[in-house]
């Protein structure tokens, strides 16, 4: 045996032991850890706070289904994701760790969907809306042919039902690699090819994007719409990571602190608004009533509180483009 065989093996053992340790759910526990402050949160009252530390204002990661349940407290459809398009594993992939089929199958199992993102639709304020949100807890919410298509078919319904507005909710590790050429074909250039299909249909486009929104879905469907919304204090909004990113400086350059920020991306341009999680869906349908002509501009003023400055100051810009 020689010195790179050995390390081979080494290499493989600690993989092994380290998959071992995965099997110990951090998510089975009761209680969760403030990545901010370090105070211990019990998860039974986060739904109280909207999943927001209540010593620091940290924003936790918001179950997609309660995302879901924010927009459509009431009735709601859940669109079918297509099953059968035999999109699963394309390229056979195969390591050391295991199949990409198993991940995929034990993700399933898990968290009881069918790919990285949920489909649905309601009506929100007298607006017809559909929905697109990301769970990260499966496979690091990463989109491959499985969310392509899917996305594609809420698309599809979003015109057959002359929707008011779609959002896409979104925290996302980009474009998967186990489908290869065919997923980041599929994704971006197709999911650009959807958020035109939407716009010529006149669908107002939203993208929301939490902490770590990042790779091609960040570069292709996020950025494709009207609208660009950041959560308050959203980190790791980059299309490639900090170290890689790091490597495109120029000589003498250096990276700020806040790279990769919602403020950072605000202030660059890259986004039109940054706001706090409970203003994300009134400044969304107060603007969607707005541009789609549901409300005039001074009925809406009219009915805004002082609580809702955010809506008040970008009301003119609004409506300065319609
Ligand atoms: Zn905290």
């Amino acid at each position: 045996m020689n010195w790179i065989t050995r390390w081979k093996k080494i290499g493989i053992k600690v993989k092994k032991i380290f998959k071992t340790r995965e099997k110990i759910d951090p998510s089975a526990s009761l209680w969760i850890n403030c990545s901010s402050c370090g105070k211990l949160n019990y998860k039974d009252t986060l739904k109280e706070t909207d999943w927001i530390c209540s010593a620091c204002q940290y924003y936790f990661d918001k179950p997609p289904l309660a995302i879901v349940n924010t927009f459509f407290p009431n009735e709601k459809t859940f669109i079918e994701p297509p099953t059968n398009s035999g999109n699963d594993d394309p390229l056979n992939f195969k390591t050391e760790l295991g199949s990409y089929k198993d991940k995929l199958a034990k993700a399933r199992k898990k968290e009881k969907q069918w790919c990285s993102i949920l489909g649905y639709k309601g009506i929100v304020e007298n607006l017809k809306v559909h929905l697109v949100v990301s769970n990260f807890k499966f496979l690091g919410g990463s989109w491959g042919l499985n969310e392509s298509f899917y996305f594609q078919k809420i698309v599809s319904d979003a015109i057959e039902n002359s929707a008011d507005v779609i959002v896409l909710i979104l925290k996302t590790g980009g474009v998967s690699m186990f489908n290869g050429t065919a997923g980041l074909n599929s994704v971006m250039a197709g999911g650009i090819v959807g958020m035109q299909r939407l716009k010529e249909k006149n669908i107002l486009t939203v993208a929301v994007g939490q902490s770590k929104t990042t790779g091609g879905v960040l570069a292709s469907i996020f950025y494709a719409s009207e609208i660009v919304i950041l959560e308050k204090g959203a980190h790791d909004i980059t299309f490639a990571g900090k170290k890689i990113s790091k490597n495109y400086l120029a000589a003498g350059e250096s990276m700020s602190d806040s790279f990769g920020s919602a403020d950072e991306k605000l202030a660059g341009g890259l986004a039109d608004l940054v706001l706090p999680r409970s203003e994300i869906k009134p400044t969304i349908c107060t603007l969607a009533k707005i541009i789609k002509k549901k409300e005039d501009l001074a009925g809406i003023e009219e009915k805004l509180d002082d609580s809702k400055n955010t809506i008040r100051e970008v009301l003119p810009k609004t409506a300065e483009k319609i």
